[in-house]
């Protein structure tokens, strides 16, 4: 058998695992990889290999963090610590830091609401949220979760339980097409998105 047949083969399959590559992209990195010299594959090999020991959340928001502390944007002093924008994920916190246009800190939910695939408010860190709003004074919370079917019942229900609370709930504005991904929004569209939000209640 051919071995090197084989690993490039399992290259292959790996980068076609990833979000967003398909078959043919997968088989131009293997490609460009093939082409690069021994010193960085052994590089980008160890840096791979040391992943899953920087694999945390931050213990606040829940954003991705390389080590076991709070994250880049817990830490940062010069953030507004009465607003939280809400997001599903750390790919959406990324792009919404992105447009530069938010100060606030975030939420990362976990997913959305999605009772068909076993996703009930429980399995997201709903409660974690209501915790902080409660304990940290804060003032504004921003419901930036995707304009799609999932999302709006995620912001239903948060509304909700949020009403008691006493704080203000804002959406991000129209603008966001229905059914679109913010992870793909561009960012003049979210940064406009954000600047026009409206207040729910
Ligand atoms: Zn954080």
């Amino acid at each position: 058998m051919n071995n090197e047949q084989s690993i490039t083969n399992k290259l292959i399959n790996a980068f076609s695992a990833l979000p967003g590559v398909g078959r043919k992209t997968a088989e131009r990195f293997v490609f460009f990889l093939l082409k690069q010299p021994k010193e960085f594959l052994e590089n980008f090999g160890a840096d791979l290999k040391e992943l899953p020991n920087h694999n945390f959340f931050c213990p606040q928001c829940f954003n991705y963090s390389e080590a076991r502390t709070v994250c880049p944007v817990c830490a940062d002093s010069k953030r507004d610590r009465a607003a939280i924008c809400v997001v599903e994920n750390f790919h959406d916190l990324n792009v919404i830091e992105a447009t530069k246009e938010y100060n606030g800190l975030y939420h990362c939910l976990g997913g959305k609401i999605d009772p068909p695939e076993g996703i009930t408010p429980d399995k997201l860190r709903v409660k974690e949220l209501l915790e902080r709003i409660q304990n940290d004074h804060i003032q504004e919370v921003i419901l930036a979760l995707n304009p799609d079917l999932s999302g709006e019942g995620t912001i239903i229900y948060l509304k909700k339980i949020l009403a008691p609370l006493n704080v203000k709930i804002s959406l991000l504005a129209r603008g966001l097409p229905m059914g679109g991904e913010i992870e793909y929004a561009d960012e003049v569209t979210l940064a406009n998105a954000i600047k026009g939000r409206r207040i729910l209640n």
